[in-house]
């Protein structure tokens, strides 16, 4: 698909950035749908994990996604997600998936599979987005792109308080390196450093650079 009927709002950047946040209360303050396109990553690399396929094995992986079948769907403004029918949200933030999951993402066949599906949702609402790729690849052509960074020991004490462990520094370099969609800053992108300033008035400014690009919101 190569426009999109709804505008969407693409939040791209590294490993524990605040991307979810910042995405959430960006959605809700636009009346936008939030999709979290790193949980659909992770909720196929818990079902390879669950089905033992060898993460390695590029063909095995797409074969096994291919005829499990993915299913996206939006359920009461939220992002529904199904693998073999399976929801897998309640597992993907399993330590196991956050040291699998940047193997899984750089394979060409599952990313192909799984950018059709957040390509396709932007036919049924207006929304705000975050991944890795979204400003470079699944929309390339939106108007609103940020990218989110802060210095790595900001990320890194960030998911400790969650009470969480994640491999953040080797998700990074993986993202960074791939050869499909590697995690970069989209030229058109507005950088956001969320180490220095807080959610609330990075919302503002990003309220502000939507508004001075064109964005039409509910209340104009
Ligand atoms: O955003 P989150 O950290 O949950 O994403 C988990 C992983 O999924 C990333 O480290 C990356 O490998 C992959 N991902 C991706 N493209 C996206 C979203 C996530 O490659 N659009």
């Amino acid at each position: 698909m190569s426009h999109s009927f709804h505008p969407v709002i693409a939040i791209d950047g590294t490993a524990a950035s605040g991307k979810s946040t910042f995405a959430r209360q960006l959605a809700r303050k636009l009346g936008f749908v939030y999709v979290n396109t790193g949980a659909m990553y992770r909720g196929v690399t818990w079902y390879l994990l669950e089905k033992k396929i060898p993460l390695n094995d590029a063909e095995a992986v797409t074969r096994e996604v291919i005829s499990a079948g993915v299913e996206t769907r939006l359920h009461k403004g939220e992002l529904a997600f199904r693998i073999a029918g399976i929801d897998p949200l309640p597992h993907v933030r399993e330590s196991r998936v956050n040291e699998a999951v940047s193997l899984v993402a750089q394979l060409a066949g599952v990313r192909k599979l799984l950018v059709a599906e957040q390509q396709g949702l932007a036919a049924l609402s207006p929304l705000v987005m975050e991944g890795r790729d979204i400003g470079t690849v699944v929309f390339p052509k939106t108007p609103y792109k940020f990218f989110l960074d802060a210095d790595v020991e900001v990320r890194a004490r960030r998911r400790s308080a969650q009470g969480e462990s994640d491999v953040i520094r080797e998700r990074d370099v993986l993202d960074r390196e791939r050869k499909n969609s590697p995690l970069m800053c989209a030229a058109d992108a507005r950088r956001l450093d969320t180490g220095t300033a807080t959610v609330d008035e990075l919302v503002a400014q990003a309220l502000e650079h939507l508004t001075a690009r064109g964005l039409k919101t509910a209340g104009d």
